[in-house]
């Protein structure tokens, strides 16, 4: 009696009904047979790893905290043995670890990837077409886009986004640093201390009326009328997403350094905080370029917002938004808080996301006071989204259900979990404050 019909409508009901719930997706096949002739391909992602190589002595001039790594930016893998014992107890099998994408340098979250990626590109292409730098260059030159000549150039374009916060963030803290004009289009209801930082970096701050879906319209639209105007767009760019994709091939070094297998006994699972769909996407697949079946991806969507769950679930429904299924895009996880998924994000992920599970803001607010609790770990409300996964897995019967099909049950033991908590350096104590009292008062 389980059809995929059945399966879709109950869950419709738990999305209408903001139950959190996890969805399988039934459209996910191997990962070789999906990846086959998939667009983009893994020599794009091997061109966007040369690119961030060729910028990082500049990003090393340009932000001097990224010294200590060579101007890659990258983040650590952190194991958290009490954050498991804490949310799961003594007899939890397998390894817990954090992804720590809340302390990427320069904009605070997992956007650095991506939203530095673009803008370097764009920054490139422009150096190249005026013979600031050649083809052969290598490196060293580069570190010649911080001098007066290259910003005299970069001044007379504007870079443009639309963004709740952390995207503005990232965009608009590296575009100002290269001397780009740098517009952020916000949402109202963008916090008040993301603009006042931007503002700071010599951003212009541009606000609007209604949802991040609105802003990046706005954004969009004042950006096509001006023709020195580049505009990042996030529902649909590939140079995000190939930015995050980055990820994968240095979190494979990561895993390997600290003798975590990765292999049929050993699977992998990877939870991820999930908004438009593009930072989650691209890293996701560039895990499944790098790991195939033996890495299993989950995204992370507030009950209010599960916009990429709304459109993966139905295919038949092109640019379904939460708002169509009743739902009001009103979360606390304000990274996460957008209505309608990144169609370039639901093309690629169909074939090879493992699921989708949602949460509401006191789930939020309860990990991430656990997190500070049990590892002394400061994220904000959006990455949480990611620690409730091993959970969502292993004590659902969706959960159980993915682990029986996949006959992974035997493998438990030795299986790892990667929380993925992609924000959180920038936020102010009294904010964070504010979010651990009220953690507090829901543990
Ligand atoms: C943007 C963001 C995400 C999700 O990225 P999308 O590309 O919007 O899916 C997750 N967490 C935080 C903190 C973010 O800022």
């Amino acid at each position: 009696m389980s059809t995929v019909e059945e399966i879709s409508s109950a869950a419709m009901d738990s999305l209408r009904a903001r139950r959190p719930f996890l969805w399988l997706n039934p459209a996910r096949r191997p990962a070789q047979e999906a990846l086959r002739g998939a667009q983009p391909g893994a020599d794009a992602i091997e061109a966007a790893c040369a690119r961030w190589q060729r910028f990082a002595p500049l990003l090393v001039k340009l932000f001097p905290e990224t010294a200590a790594s060579g101007g890659i930016i990258e983040s650590d893998l952190i194991p958290v043995p009490s954050l498991r014992r804490a949310l799961a107890g003594n007899a939890a099998a397998g390894a817990w670890f954090i992804k720590a994408d809340h302390a990427l340098p320069i904009a605070g979250s997992v956007k650095a990837r991506g939203g530095i990626h673009e803008v370097l590109e764009f920054a490139e292409k422009l150096a190249l077409e005026h013979g600031l730098i050649d083809r052969t260059s290598d490196a060293s030159d580069y570190g010649a886009l911080a001098d007066p000549t290259a910003r005299q150039l970069f001044a007379r374009y504007t870079v443009a986004v639309g963004s709740t916060g952390n995207l503005g963030m990232s965009i608009g803290v590296i575009a100002a640093a290269l001397g780009f004009r740098a517009q952020v289009h916000m949402s109202a209801e963008a916090k008040e201390w993301k603009k006042q930082r931007l503002r700071r970096h010599g951003v212009e701050v541009i606000e609007h009326a209604g949802d991040y879906g609105a802003a990046v319209e706005a954004g969009r639209r004042a950006a096509q009328a001006d023709a020195r105007a580049y505009f990042v767009d996030d529902e649909r760019s590939l140079s995000l997403f190939l930015g995050y994709a980055v990820a994968a091939s240095r979190l494979r070094d990561q895993l390997r350094q600290a003798a975590v297998a990765v292999g049929p006994q050993a699977p992998l699972f990877v939870y991820l905080p999930c908004g438009v769909g593009g930072a989650p996407s691209g890293i996701a697949f560039g895990l499944k370029q790098v790991f195939g079946d033996h890495v299993h991806c989950f995204f992370a969507e507030p009950t209010a917002s599960p916009c990429v769950l709304a459109q993966m679930s139905q295919p038949g429904r092109p640019g379904i938004t939460v708002y169509d299924l009743g739902l009001d895009n009103r979360t606390a996880a304000d990274g996460l808080a957008v209505g309608r998924a990144s169609e370039l994000a639901v093309r690629v992920m169909t074939p090879l996301l493992s699921g989708i599970f949602t949460l509401d803001d006191d789930m939020l607010f309860r990990n991430l006071f656990l997190l500070h609790e049990s590892e002394g770990i400061r994220i904000e409300p959006s990455a949480a989204a990611a620690i409730a996964g091993p959970a969502m897995l292993l004590d659902t019967p969706a959960g159980q259900q993915y682990l029986k099909e996949n006959k992974l049950e035997q493998a438990m033991s030795s299986a790892t979990h990667l929380l993925w908590t992609t924000g959180g350096l920038f936020v102010p104590d009294d904010e964070y404050e504010g979010f651990l009292a009220r953690g507090r008062a829901l543990a």
